[in-house]
C-alpha cells in the first residue's frame, strides 16, 4: 500500500526511535497535500528514512503510531492486535464464570492508540478517541466478534463525546453489530447493571476492580462513606466485606438510582445501605465528625488538561482535608485521582498537605494504581493515570 509521507524536522525522530507512539504537530517538517483527518500516513525522519505508520489528525498530537518499521497495517492488523490483547486478559485470569467485565483494549497500552474497548459479558463497548479509529470502527467491530473464546456477540459504538469536536465526524452512538442483551456484568462474583447507553464512559469503571477488592478486606465492622459512588462499585464490595453500614454519595441522581439497583441486585432488602444524591463538598461539610471510619474519595478527573492542574491540586487538597477532619480515629481513607495530568508525586503532595492541615497522624498503607487490564506501554508513560493511597488515620 502507498501512503502519503509526513517528514519530521531534524532530530524530531528521537522519541519515535524509543517507540513513543505520538508525533506532535510541531515536529512535522512537511505535511503532504491532500492529507485528511483519519488517514493512515507513513512517517519518515528528516532524511526520508521510513519510521512507521500511523493515524493522522489535526491537533497537537498529529500522528498516533500504529506500527513501527516494516509492519504493515493490512486486513489482519486489527485482528492480530485484538487477539493479542485478548490473550493478555486471559493470562490475567479475567475471564471466569464469576468475572466477565474487563478492559480489552487500553489504547497505547495495547498498541492501538486512540482505541478503548471494554467488555461486559457478550457486549463490547468500543470508544474511538481519534478519527482514524472512528473510520476503522466496522473493521474493529468485526474483528472483535471474531476473537475465539471471547464470546463477544454485540458491539456498541460510543464515541459521541470522545472524538475531537472540530473534526465534525458527528458520530452516532449505536450498535455496529448485534443489539441489546443483558446489561448485567459480573465482577469478582458481584453483579452490576452497566448502562453503556446512557452511563458515563463505557458504562462502568472497570479500572477500580482490584482496589474495590482491597476495600472489601478492610470493610468488616466499619461505617463506610463512598463518595462519588457512580454505579456503587465500592459500596457493594464493602457490603460483601461485612461493613456495618454504607452510605453512597453522588451528585448525579442517575448514579444514585444505579447504585441502589446494584446494591439491591446483590443484597436484596439489605438495610445497611443508604444513598444520597448530593454534591460531595456539600455533603462533607454538613457531615458529622467521627461517624465514618472508612471513607472512599474517587472523584472525577479534576484536571482534564494541564492548564487546569493548579486548581485540580487545590481541589484534591480541599477534598482530602475535609475527609481527614471527619474520619474517626483508626479510620481508613481510600483516596484517588484519575487525572492523567496530575502526577503520582503531585497527588501525594496534595494529600500530604491536607493531612498536615488536619494535624492528624497519618500513615500510608498501600499505594494504588490501575489494574493490569489497563497496561502501560513503557515507552508511553502518559498511559499511567490512576493513582490512589490507602491511609490509616489516627
Ligand atoms: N467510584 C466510582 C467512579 C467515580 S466516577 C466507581 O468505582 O465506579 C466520578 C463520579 O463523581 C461520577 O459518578 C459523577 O457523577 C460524580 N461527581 C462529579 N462531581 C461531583 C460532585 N461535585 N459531587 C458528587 N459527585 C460528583
Amino acid at each position: 500500500m502507498d501512503y502519503k509521507t509526513i517528514r519530521l524536522k531534524k532530530g524530531k525522530e528521537e522519541s519515535l526511535g524509543r517507540f513513543h507512539p505520538w508525533v506532535f504537530s510541531g515536529a512535522i517538517a512537511d505535511l503532504p497535500d491532500g492529507i485528511e483527518e483519519g488517514d493512515i500516513v507513513a512517517v519518515s525522519d528528516h532524511s526520508g528514512h521510513h519510521i512507521g505508520l500511523g493515524h493522522y489528525q489535526i491537533g497537537s498530537i498529529a500522528v498516533r503510531m500504529l506500527t513501527f518499521g516494516d509492519e504493515p497495517v493490512d486486513d489482519t492488523f486489527y485482528t492480530s492486535r485484538l487477539k493479542a490483547a485478548f490473550r493478555l486478559r486471559q493470562a490475567l485470569g479475567l475471564l471466569r464464570p464469576d468475572n466477565n467485565a474487563y478492559r480489552l483494549v487500553h489504547g497505547e497500552g495495547d498498541f492501538l492508540p486512540g482505541l478503548v474497548v471494554d467488555v461486559y459479558g457478550t457486549t463490547a463497548v468500543l470508544q474511538a478517541h481519534s478519527p482514524g479509529m472512528h473510520f476503522s470502527r466496522d473493521v474493529i467491530a468485526r474483528a472483535l466478534t471474531g476473537i475465539d473464546g471471547a464470546g463477544i456477540e454485540n458491539v456498541y459504538y460510543k464515541s459521541e463525546t470522545t472524538l475531537p469536536y472540530k473534526a465534525r465526524l458527528d458520530p452516532q452512538n449505536d450498535y455496529i453489530i448485534g443489539s441489546y442483551s443483558t446489561d448485567v456484568a459480573k465482577e469478582n462474583g458481584l453483579k452490576f447493571h452497566v448502562d453503556w447507553l446512557k452511563g458515563q464512559k463505557t458504562g462502568f469503571f472497570v479500572d477500580q476492580r482490584d482496589n474495590r477488592m482491597l476495600l472489601q478486606q478492610y470493610a468488616s465492622g466499619r461505617s463506610v462513606l463512598n463518595m462519588f459512588c457512580y454505579t456503587g462499585g465500592f459500596s457493594v464490595y464493602a457490603m460483601r466485606g461485612d461493613a456495618l453500614k454504607v452510605h453512597s454519595v453522588d451528585s448525579s441522581a442517575k448514579a444514585i438510582t444505579l447504585t441502589r439497583a446494584n446494591v439491591e441486585l446483590n443484597f436484596p432488602g439489605d438495610q445497611r445501605h443508604e444513598a444520597f444524591a448530593e454534591d460531595a463538598f456539600k455533603y462533607l461539610s454538613a457531615a458529622k465528625k467521627d461517624i465514618y471510619d472508612l471513607i472512599i474519595l474517587d472523584p472525577p478527573a479534576f484536571a482534564k488538561h494541564r492548564s487546569a492542574l493548579r486548581n485540580a491540586l487545590i481541589g484534591y487538597r480541599r477534598l482530602n482535608a475535609r475527609a481527614f477532619e471527619l474520619i474517626a480515629p483508626g479510620g481508613i481513607l481510600f483516596t484517588f485521582s484519575c487525572s492523567q495530568a496530575v502526577s503520582r508525586e503531585q497527588f501525594r503532595l496534595a494529600v500530604f498537605s491536607a493531612a498536615a492541615q488536619s494535624g492528624r497522624r497519618v500513615r500510608i498503607l498501600h499505594q494504588l494504581t490501575q489494574p493490569a487490564d489497563h497496561p502501560i506501554n513503557i515507552y508511553h508513560p502518559e498511559g499511567e493515570y490512576l493513582k490512589g493511597l490507602i491511609l490509616y488515620v489516627e
